[in-house]
């Protein structure tokens, strides 16, 4: 067969040599703990699911509008509003999770050859998709800035310019757990103005904070015409096998990118559409508790990383951090022991010796570290550092 060049621009994930190696060792019934997954532990709210029920004992189970139910569209820019964001239903397009309403908006926006930036680490599937789309990538790395974005602002400034297309902004990062400040954001605004760069501003993580406020970026002014705010129902009230997300945008967007949509999936499943108007509305106290354990994990995993020498930080947002592994690790470990060849092989010898799943740092453009899920109960947690430390990997 004849495959075309599009697709064969794009590699299969890195993360899935460490998930098959993980699947072969508990086949063999080894106790493997699973740090490497980005999905929260928790189940999705009861009165969510109810609602699921509702819908389809109601008949909800037919193809819905294709940008998304009316009721969850309202809901959706009314959320939006609160946070300070002037969006309408109009403005909304309800997809088969967040990922598809990103991969929509860069085939929407990039033409061949357009140049799209990054900020390093970045989520996995940016790359692929801006790949698909016959973009090219330009990536700022903000490792060497402790992965704080504001620092990195000089570096950023310098690789963007008129010829830059789209920026690409997740705050809380998937994978360091950043949260980018006020002044941070203020500065890729300016960036964007100035370039007149379109920015998708991935929210995923927004509502997984701890204590820190996450600013989102189409509130800043000159930067609600020219963003697309990108959320979903994964994360905040536990629904990944769910599939539900969504885009908010400008309407001559939202009608470019609706074309996309309805030629491939036509919608967001119908039911799940109205359960999401559920999650949207009654989650307060879900949410809060959930965020609340994380709040707990990181917390203990930070302080039992540092008793072992390894310093990470403290991430404000979402549920991952980076550990330094590899090359990263000669530079913060004052022992001088020889360091681990890479973070690949890192996270092999973690799996294979330690029976702890982490995801290398290389997936993400970050070589020389780890990302860590806390995605997992404290005592599993507690466990797999001290697995790790036995392993001599920490
Ligand atoms: N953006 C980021 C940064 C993510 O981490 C994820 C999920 N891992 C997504 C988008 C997509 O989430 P979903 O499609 O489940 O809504």
């Amino acid at each position: 067969m004849d495959f075309s060049d599009r697709i064969q621009r794009v590699e299969p994930s890195a993360t899935l040599a460490i998930s098959s190696l993980a699947s072969e060792l508990e086949a063999d019934g080894v106790d493997v703990i699973d740090l490497s997954v980005g999905e929260p532990d928790f189940p999705t709210p009861a009165n969510v699911v109810d609602a699921a029920e509702t819908a389809m004992e109601e008949g909800h189970t037919g193809y819905p509008p294709s940008k998304g139910v009316p009721e969850l569209r309202e809901a959706i820019a009314a959320k939006l509003r609160d946070d300070g964001l002037p969006y309408d239903a109009g403005n909304v397009i309800v997809t088969p999770g967040a990922k598809q309403a990103l991969y929509e908006t860069v085939q929407t926006v990039v033409d061949d050859g357009d140049e799209v930036v990054l900020l390093d680490p970045a989520w996995v599937s940016y790359e692929a998709m801006v790949k698909l789309a016959g973009g090219d990538l330009n990536r700022v790395d903000l490792a060497p800035h402790g992965f704080k974005l504001e620092p990195a602002l000089d570096d950023l400034s310098a690789a963007v310019s008129d010829d830059t297309e789209l920026l690409i902004v997740n705050s809380p990062s998937n994978p360091t757990g950043a949260v980018y400040s006020d002044a941070a954001l203020e500065g890729v605004r300016d960036l964007a103005v100035e370039h007149d760069i379109t920015v998708i501003s991935d929210e995923i993580y927004e509502r997984i904070t701890y204590g820190a406020e996450c600013t989102s970026l189409a509130t800043l002014d000159g930067m609600f015409e020219r963003t697309i705010t990108v959320n979903g129902f994964s994360k905040a009230y536990s629904m990944t096998g769910w599939r539900l997300g969504y885009l908010a945008a400008p309407e001559e967007l939202v009608s470019q990118a609706a074309k996309l949509h309805s030629h491939s999936v036509s919608s967001a499943t119908n039911f799940v559409q109205r359960a999401g108007v559920e999650a949207l509305q009654n989650t307060e106290d879900d949410v809060s508790e959930m965020v609340e354990a994380f709040h707990e994990r990181r917390d203990r995993l930070v302080a039992l990383l540092k008793q072992h020498g390894v310093d990470v930080g403290t991430p404000d947002g979402a549920f991952y951090l980076m550990i330094p592994v590899g090359e990263a690790q000669r530079a913060s470990d004052a022992s001088g022991d020889e360091p681990r060849a890479d973070d690949q092989q890192w996270c092999e010898d973690a799996l294979e010796e330690a029976h702890v799943a982490t995801v290398p740092g290389s997936a993400f453009g970050a070589p020389g570290y780890a990302r860590v899920s806390y995605a997992a109960n404290l005592e599993r947690i507690e466990e797999a550092v001290e697995r790790l430390v036995e392993s001599d990997l920490l």
